[in-house]
């Protein structure tokens, strides 16, 4: 009997799995894998992301008993691990689908190889973003450094059909990770999640029915809740970017709606791919400015500062809101990403990659493309980035996209009886209003760390002395 192995890492799904799928249809028997991998030049995973794995695991080892197909759960070298499970279950063949960081291409390519030269084979398969990225190139036979012409590129390819998810006999299901302690603050996010690959295809139809008409104008609201959350299951693979495109399609096509809430929905998947494009085509981009003349820009030491922004605790409600609904719920709204990020990394000017860190370990959805190129594009130094000099003033972003302060309400209670005039700056409010909302700035609620105009202004004069050089 024909046994394989799958080795299971960013794509914790039984539909649309090409590497299950192969392996299902050439072998009468398959084990999966999962690698809690030990090597060198691989990020280790954030605090967030590995509660979020560990749910995920324990999902799809009960999806995968379903159709007969056991799941084991490892740590060490993945070389090791696969050579010893290859032996153990006189498997031949190991399956799996690609990623794209230089380090996990690198380690890949080395397994493949070592394995290969053992008589094993290896079978690498797409399945993780909408196009590889080596297959998109612009009329040069270039990589794209510009979102438009990439989108406008891709949109005319022929994505490939999502897979069916194998079929097969039950099988017992067993506990996996059995060792994994849950960091302390990890219970309360389960309260705002589900997870798993029918969690995912829920949320993907919820969104679809409910909210996607309103994605186009909604989607800039941190209130309103029409953006469709799919950040975290498409981070762990639970769901893949070519099930969200074409059951996308097929909506638009059952429903005659009209095109343009789904195709803006999709050109924001895009993006992701986009992310992924640089991530493969650029060393290290959670390191390296992908501009290299922003190597050069001076940032400032203030860990205070940080501290404080980490917190939420900046005494700019839009700010705080985001960062204090990021600890609570490993998640924070696009556009408040937006306005943290261009806080820290242009008023108080502090080194884009230590915002980068904190999302990574605070993020449900920390993914080793999006995270790291949207944090350069809003630091000013990644591609097809806003200008320098377009810096975003979080009290008046906050006044036009939280209009009501429902989002600030929310996340930061102790401002909350504010009238909405000064609820985006209540260090502006006259002492009598602030008083009947049992407010003292300073002591209920921070003073401004940081003095907008000024900052703004410091940042300008820092970017623009790196911009001359150019
Ligand atoms: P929707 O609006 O419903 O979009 C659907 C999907 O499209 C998303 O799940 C995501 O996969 C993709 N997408 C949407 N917007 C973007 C974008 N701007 N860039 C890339 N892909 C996008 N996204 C992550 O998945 N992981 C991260 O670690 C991450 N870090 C970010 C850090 C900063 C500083 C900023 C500004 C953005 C970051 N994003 C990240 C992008 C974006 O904020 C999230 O993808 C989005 O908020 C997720 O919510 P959603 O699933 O409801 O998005």
């Amino acid at each position: 009997m024909s046994t394989a192995l799958v080795w299971l890492r960013n794509d914790l799904r039984l539909a649309d799995n090409p590497a299950l799928h192969a392996a299902a249809k050439n072998h009468q028997k398959v084990v999966a894998l999962y690698v809690h991998e030990e090597a060198p030049g691989l990020r280790p995973i954030g605090a967030a992301a590995r509660w979020w794995l560990h749910q995920s695991l324990e999902s799809i080892a009960r999806d995968l008993a379903e159709i007969g197909v056991t799941l084991e759960v490892h740590a060490g070298k993945p070389e090791a691990v696969l050579r010893a499970a290859l032996k153990g279950h006189d498997a031949e063949t190991v399956y799996w689908n690609r990623r794209y960081g230089p380090a996990e291409r690198e380690l890949d390519a080395g397994i493949k190889q070592a394995l290969k030269s053992d008589g094993f084979s290896v079978e690498s398969m797409p399945g993780n973003v909408l196009i590889e990225p080596w297959l998109i190139q612009t009329g040069q036979d270039k990589p794209y450094s510009v979102f438009t012409p990439f989108w406008k590129n891709l949109r005319t390819m022929d994505i490939a059909a999502p897979l069916p998810a194998p079929k097969g006999k039950s099988s017992r299901f067993r506990p996996v990770d059995a060792d994994y302690e849950e960091p302390h603050w990890a219970g309360k996010l389960g309260q705002y999640w589900s997870i798993g690959e029918t969690a995912a295809q829920e949320r993907l139809t919820t969104f679809l029915d409910e909210s996607v008409v309103d994605y186009p104008e909604g989607r800039d609201f941190p209130a309103k809740d029409v953006t469709s959350r799919l950040s975290p299951h498409l981070r762990f693979g639970e769901i893949s970017p070519r099930q969200i495109w074409h059951t996308a399609q097929a909506f638009l096509h059952a429903h005659h709606s009209k095109a343009g809430p789904v195709d803006k929905f999709l050109s924001e998947l895009a993006w992701r791919d986009f992310s992924y494009h640089q991530l493969y085509h650029r060393p290290n981009i959670a390191e390296i400015p992908m501009q290299e003349k922003y190597s050069s820009l001076r940032w400032r030491h203030a860990p205070a500062q940080l501290r404080a922004w980490e917190k939420g605790k900046t005494g700019i409600p839009i700010v705080d809101a985001g960062l204090r609904e990021l600890w609570e719920t490993g998640y924070m709204h696009n556009r408040v990403r937006m306005l943290v990020a261009s806080f820290l990394t242009k008023n108080l000017l502090i080194d884009w990659r230590e915002g980068e860190r904190w999302f990574w370990d605070c993020l449900v959805d920390a993914d080793e493309a999006n995270n790291p190129a949207s944090w350069q594009w809003v630091a000013g130094c990644g591609l097809d980035a806003a200008p320098y000099f377009r810096i975003f003033n979080p009290v008046t972003q906050g006044e036009r996209f939280d209009g009501s302060g429902d989002f600030v309400r929310r996340w930061v209670p102790e401002i909350a009886a504010l009238p909405d005039k000064f609820i985006h700056a209540p260090a502006d409010a006259p002492q009598d209003i602030l008083a009947k909302a049992d407010i003292a700035i300073g002591s209920t609620y921070p003073r401004p760390i940081a003095d907008l105009k000024q900052t703004r202004q410091r940042a300008l004069d820092a970017y623009g002395a790196v911009s001359a050089q150019a």
